[in-house]
């Protein structure tokens, strides 16, 4: 069997042809009518009033905290078990990320646990929706009316999750999706920013934009950003957004799949969403109350000797130098004992059999 990564962008003719049309148009960079457009389809797409195109998901993060005014000083809770562009978004604003423990199902931020962690310095909460499962916003949202904060969904692995009929991106004061070339859709890099609130759109237009008056040109008042997307990946994206539903179908299939091949082996268990939640699968994982930090190391190695690639989980924050602090259980429990296996959209039900079968006699 030919090597099988974890994840792979597919672009299709349609895909290339936005790109050809938009470096033909001579508008190669962030003007043009392609950024308008995924801007309107990704805002629709979300069912939010505003979307705003942004170089990559951390800047997206960070112009969100910006823009909600989080200071030097201030404190943001952000769940242990994120990958590390939500902790560093925080600490480009000065803030200190406070780091909650995860739920075991979902393995998302649970919310007794932020509820602890609230002090007087606290300003925001960011639930991350991890591997494209929602995390559990009401329960966030009534915290966040409760002591005054603001939330910010980091939904970088979770376009077009969620909750009920509501999609993810538009619970939060504002949302956050990565567009990176292994995201659930892609402009190779790249992000975008969903808002309901009209205020928070401007600031951040204003923002991603070096501050630049409106009426006023070369006019700054303070120091902004240029968080800016190209209109060439903009094309890219439009063409990505067109076939989102077929994406997201595709990815329900893919966890069917590896639930049937993988079914008698009762000791796994794959990705577990909550009753009235629907998740993205951004991507399949596995765990295995067996492994440990050597054992999991170990099983991927030999997965990759099947030409199969995995990979492990993120470090949980706690565990990283600048971040350094006590791991909660769970978040010890869940890192060293899951994997991420194979998750994309050209994925054969040939190669899920054939990545089953291998992780069933590796172990
Ligand atoms: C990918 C990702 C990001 C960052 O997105 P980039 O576009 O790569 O900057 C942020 N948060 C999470 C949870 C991610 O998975």
């Amino acid at each position: 069997m030919d090597f099988i990564p974890v994840s792979k962008p597919e672009i299709t003719f349609s895909d290339e042809a936005y790109v050809n049309e938009a470096v033909r148009s001579g508008w190669v960079s962030s003007l043009g009518e392609f950024i308008n457009k995924f801007e309107k389809n990704f805002s629709n797409f979300c069912n939010t009033k505003y979307a705003l195109t942004v170089s990559n998901g951390t800047v997206g993060l960070h112009l969100s905290l910006v823009a909600l005014g989080i200071k030097p000083g201030d404190e943001v809770i952000i769940p242990d078990l994120t990958f590390i562009a939500t902790a560093n978004a925080v600490s480009y604003t000065g803030a200190i990320p406070v780091l909650a423990d995860i739920e075991l199902d979902s393995l998302c931020i649970c919310t007794k646990s932020i509820e602890k962690l609230i002090t007087s310095k606290t300003k925001a909460i960011i639930a991350v929706h991890l591997y494209g499962h929602p995390a559990n916003m009401t329960g966030i949202n009534r915290l966040a009316k409760k002591y005054g904060l603001y939330v910010i969904e980091d939904a970088a692995e979770a376009h077009g999750a969620k909750i009920g009929d509501q999609k993810v991106g538009s619970f939060g004061d504002i949302g956050v999706f990565s567009l990176y070339g292994n995201k659930i859709i892609t402009t190779g890099e790249g992000g975008v920013i969903t808002t309901n609130n009209k205020k928070l759109y401007n600031k951040m237009t204003f923002l991603r934009d070096h501050a630049m008056s409106s009426d006023k040109r070369y006019w700054h008042t303070e120091i902004g950003f240029n968080y800016r997307m190209t209109n060439l990946q903009a094309a890219l994206g439009v063409g990505q957004l067109e076939r989102i539903s077929e994406i997201l179908k595709k990815r329900e299939f893919i966890f069917e799949w590896y639930s049937e091949e993988l079914i008698n082996v009762p000791e796994i268990r794959l990705n577990s969403t909550k009753e009235g939640y629907k998740n993205a699968y951004w991507l399949i994982y596995i765990v295995l109350p067996k492994l440990n930090d050597k054992k999991r190391n170990t099983l991927m190695s030999k997965l990759k000797e099947y030409n199969i690639d995995s990979r492990p989980f993120f470090y949980p924050m706690s565990q990283l130098p600048m971040y350094k602090t006590n791991t909660p259980d769970s978040v010890n429990y869940i890192f060293e004992k899951g994997i991420n296996l194979p998750t994309f959209n050209e994925i054969t039900r040939e190669q899920v059999r054939y990545i089953c079968n291998s992780l069933k006699s590796v172990l």
